[in-house]
């Protein structure tokens, strides 16, 4: 495919600053094809002096840039559109070797990203301020949303496309300069977005790259220009984004980790919940921040589903991402392989039953490839390690509760809040779940709800640290800040000093 081949052809993995791809000055570390198990490249691990020269190139990149108007800003994002509609296999073959995902998933990645390019488009819009005529004799008062400067984006391995298209999009559409650190096992997609936004007629310094770990992290949050830190990832690297992004006066949105729960009536239709369970499951090997790890069996749905699901775990076609025909590729990294692993066995340990076993899981022609296979555990209570813990790997936990109370409540007491989907052909009970239920993204027969580019993505509890969630009209918010202007005109003023608050 030639796409591939374009990925293929890539050099090792650098920073991009001002325009240009640009060699880092730090350690270096192994970015590795997790199908082969094999080191593909090798990744800049960027210094502080780095971080600093991005810093520098976005900071003077941005007043031209936030003087440019709206309009102007919005054409150079559709030219990018149309330039990643064209590049998405590119992309997509690019994500399949760095992760693992299959190919049409990360065809589906792109596309969702895509969606935040084209919500951004519609930025002269979405700035639109609020204007009253009027307030007192002869005065006006308005708001405007104006940009806040250098903003960063820290994102996951689990999404190198999209999650950075919930962020920079946005960002500069507003009229920032963004600075983007990427995951650093999946970082070139990255690169390849930075070549397109160039093209597509970005200034240089309004978009900028720089590849890293916790040093380059720590540098942008205790760097002083940096006015804003957009997060996604870990609940703990969440927390500490936000905590230190706090002390040291920036705005901070902070997505963190998930445990999400499908919650299946008596009344669903079980072959359709079937269906969506095992994609929800299993798809992207389990490692979506969205990804159904708990299924919460009300009443008799245990008896029935278990077989159909048993059967369908056992049976899922795990190859290598570039098969057409793969459902499911490898997981991340030697370690995330590992450390699925080692849940599985204190699952055991703790004695739920595990009724499919993926550790060892091997695919032909691809023994040293990190594989896990699909891991189905039955009888699985609140107070066991896989219940509790974010395994990010293709498990699924089922839980038995004797009614839609006890589901509700079991889902309300666990401490992330990011997704939730509940399965039922009750009006009522879909009704009274979307109210009562305390998560930040609800799906009724919808098993992954992510929500479309202008509503906003963003969970509740320890799924989310900040006030804004990503994209829509609380993205554009989170990139702005707002100023209102009183005006009046000399014939007014020519009254002479006044001393008294104007009152209507
Ligand atoms: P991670 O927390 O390990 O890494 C995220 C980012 O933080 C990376 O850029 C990484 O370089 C950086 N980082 C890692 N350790 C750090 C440290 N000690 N100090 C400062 N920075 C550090 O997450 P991951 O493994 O890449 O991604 C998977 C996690 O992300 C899962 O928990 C998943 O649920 C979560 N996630 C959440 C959402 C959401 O919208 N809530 C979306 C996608 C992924």
């Amino acid at each position: 495919m030639s796409a591939a081949k374009a990925y293929d052809d890539q050099n090792d993995v650098l920073n991009f600053i001002d325009g240009k791809p640009v060699k880092g000055s730090g350690r270096k570390q192994d970015v590795f094809n997790p199908s082969r198990g094999a080191v593909a490249r090798q990744l800049v691990l960027s210094s502080v002096e780095d971080v600093n020269a991005a810093v520098a190139a976005a900071k003077s990149a941005a007043p031209g840039w936030a003087n440019t108007p709206p309009v102007r800003r919005a054409r150079i994002m559709n030219k990018f559109l149309n330039l990643m509609n064209e590049h998405t296999d590119a992309l997509a073959a690019m994500i399949t070797a760095e992760h693992g995902k299959v190919f049409t998933d990360a065809q589906g990645e792109v596309a969702r990203g895509i969606d935040i390019i084209e919500f951004a488009c519609g930025i002269p819009q979405l700035l639109k301020g609020d204007y009253t005529e009027q307030v007192a004799n002869g005065i006006d008062n308005w708001t405007m949303r104006q940009p806040l400067g250098v903003v960063a984006g820290i994102t996951p391995f689990n999404f190198p496309c999209m999650v950075p298209c919930w962020m920079f999009p946005v960002a500069i559409a507003a009229g920032n300069t963004f600075i983007l650190k990427p995951s650093e096992r999946d970082p070139s997609p990255s690169l390849y977005i930075a070549k397109l936004l160039k093209e597509a007629g970005l200034p240089d310094g309004v978009f900028n790259v720089v590849q890293g770990d916790k040093a380059a992290v720590d540098a942008l949050i205790e760097h002083p220009d940096v006015a804003a830190i957009s997060f996604v990832g870990s609940t703990p690297i969440a927390h500490y984004v936000h905590e230190r992004g706090a002390h040291f006066g920036k705005r901070v949105q902070a997505l963190g980790g998930a445990k999400n729960h499908m919650v299946v009536m008596p009344d669903a239709d079980i072959p359709r919940v079937v269906d969506a369970l095992v994609g929800a499951a299993y798809g992207s090997a389990g490692e979506r921040c969205m990804a159904i790890s708990v299924a919460v069996l009300v009443g008799d749905v245990g008896q029935k589903i278990m077989p159909m699901l048993e059967e369908r775990a056992r049976n899922l076609k795990i190859k290598d991402g570039m098969n057409l025909d793969a459902e499911m590729g490898p997981v991340v990294t030697q370690q995330a392989k590992q450390r699925i692993e080692n849940h599985i066995e204190i699952g055991v340990k703790e004695g739920a039953t595990l009724r499919v076993d993926g550790r060892g899981y091997k695919v032909e022609g691809h023994e040293s490839g990190f594989y896990v296979g699909g891991t189905l555990f039955d009888n699985v209570t609140p107070d066991m390690t896989i219940y509790k813990e974010e395994i990010f790997g293709p498990v699924l936990a089922c839980v038995h509760v004797k009614d839609f109370g006890q589901a509700v409540d079991l889902i309300n007491n666990n401490e992330f809040g990011n997704g939730v989907s509940c399965f039922t052909s009750d009006g009522h009970i879909a009704r009274e779940f979307a109210h009562r239920i305390q998560v930040g993204m609800v799906g009724i027969n919808v098993p992954i709800p992510v929500p479309m580019s202008w509503h906003g993505f963003g969970g509740w509890k320890r799924s989310l640290f900040g006030d804004t969630h990503a994209f829509g009209e609380e993205g554009v918010r989170f990139y702005t800040k707002q100023k209102s202007v009183m005006q009046r005109w000399p014939e007014s003023i020519g009254k002479g000093n006044e001393f008294v608050m104007p009152t209507v």
